[in-house]
């Protein structure tokens, strides 16, 4: 059909989906709320859908070139010993080779970099105020006062999303909270030499993965169980410390490296769940409409997949209802169940107070082992959801 695509939200989904209309035909400008790309973020596993828009768009060598010096993942006790060692390469083997690990901000570079060579027009520090609809079009006005007119517009603005608001109502109406929240931070491995291994430290209600960069710096993610659904404090790091408070090993020393002002990835677990994921002439896509959490360990998969299908089915049909709706009938069973398979794991993401240690640790060492990863990538649905389709 071709047209003018506003995409609001310049992250995984809305520049994979501007990449992909460029490339089918269509005229997409992409809105970005930060002043820049953004400098938070997290590591995150990358393979099944992902792993397969991604080499559809001809970006995977610039993803393969980007390294970091992980061999294995490392469980540790209060003292830093390991109890399970994990080698890469045998993850690796569990997704037949395809997989990596990825920052966020890895991806989103590689993105960008990409839709600016294509000449697509990214405008930062912009978001919108408001949407009308207009008898062949959507009248999009930006903070600031100024209008344009579009064929459509695209909600690509994760999982507190703008155009949600705008066209669907508030946001507590589809929010599942999943009793958890993440902070992903960024600090010097001073003292704390972490090797070649991804740690992870886990003790009751809390958890805290590090993962070396480099011999000087780590990303840290850290995954705490608090009952109170909506925390907005301004103080987020001071929230964050007292949850750790007390922590074994050094999950409390390395969140005193983290210096206000730097950047800090701060969110609940939260899904959104929507019966519906298109509104006249605009459709929501990735975590704006399906925002699976780290829990999964997918979302920026499906946010690619999704935007990839949008392109194709946009391209296919001449009426854009037609293909809102092809588009969600091919993937929302997807994201439904991998939320559903989420949103069960959840309670055992970290351990609970009755937790048993030695019973734990022995599912670990089974779900971990060579038998019991292939398992596990089989239920979490690690192959990619365009198989046989597009
Ligand atoms: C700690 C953690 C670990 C994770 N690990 C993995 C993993 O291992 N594997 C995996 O696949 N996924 C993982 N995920 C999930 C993944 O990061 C998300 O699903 C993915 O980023 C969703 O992409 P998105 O583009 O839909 O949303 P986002 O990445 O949230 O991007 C939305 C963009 O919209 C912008 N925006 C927001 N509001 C506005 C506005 N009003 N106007 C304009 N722009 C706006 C934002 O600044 C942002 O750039 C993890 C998530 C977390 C929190």
């Amino acid at each position: 059909m071709g047209g003018t695509v506003l995409i609001s939200g310049g992250g995984i989904a809305g520049l994979t989906l501007a990449i992909e209309l460029h490339n089918n035909g269509f005229d997409p400008v992409v809105i970005e709320r930060e002043p820049a790309l953004r400098r938070e973020g997290y590591m995150m596993d990358f393979f099944g859908s992902g792993w397969d828009v991604a080499e559809r768009m001809g970006l995977l060598e610039r993803l393969r070139a980007i390294r970091y010096p992980i061999d294995v993942l490392q469980f540790v006790d209060d003292h830093g010993a390991a109890w399970l060692d994990v080698p890469i390469g045998r993850l690796r083997h569990a997704l037949r080779g395809k997989y990596i690990y990825l920052r966020r901000q890895d991806l989103e570079r590689v993105l960008a970099e990409r839709a600016s060579e294509l000449g697509i027009e990214i405008r930062y520090g912009t978001s919108l105020h408001s949407l009308a609809g207009q008898s062949n079009g959507v009248r999009a006005t930006f903070v600031g006062g100024r209008s344009e007119d579009f064929d459509l517009v695209i909600g690509a603005d994760g999982v507190h999303s703008r155009v949600r608001s705008l066209v669907f109502g508030p946001e507590k109406q589809f929010a599942r909270f999943l009793g958890l929240y993440v902070a992903g931070l960024h600090v010097p491995q001073d003292g704390y030499p972490l090797g070649h291994a991804c740690k992870l430290f886990e003790e009751t209600d809390r958890a805290a993965f590090l993962y070396p960069l480099d011999d000087k710096t780590m990303d840290a993610t850290y995954i705490f169980r608090h009952d109170q659904r909506n925390y907005a404090g301004a103080r987020t790091l001071t929230f964050l410390r007292a949850q750790y408070r007390g922590g074994g090993w050094i999950s409390e020393n390395v969140l005193r490296q983290h210096q206000p002002g730097e950047p800090l990835y701060f969110d609940s677990a939260t899904q959104i769940v929507m019966p519906e994921w298109h509104r006249g002439r605009v459709a929501l896509i990735g975590d704006a409409c399906g925002c699976l959490t780290l829990l999964a360990g997918q979302g920026s998969h499906m946010a690619m997949a999704g935007a990839y299908v949008l392109a194709r089915e946009l391209k296919r049909h001449s009426d854009h209802a037609d293909a809102f709706r092809a588009y969600q009938a091919f993937l929302k069973p997807h994201v439904d169940k991998r939320q559903r398979d989420a949103a069960r794991f959840s309670g055992y993401f970290v351990p609970s107070p009755g937790s048993i240690r030695w019973l734990r640790h022995l599912t670990m060492r089974l779900l971990f082992s060579a038998a019991g990863l292939r398992t596990l990538m089989g239920f979490v649905g690690s192959r990619s959801v365009l198989t046989g389709h597009y």
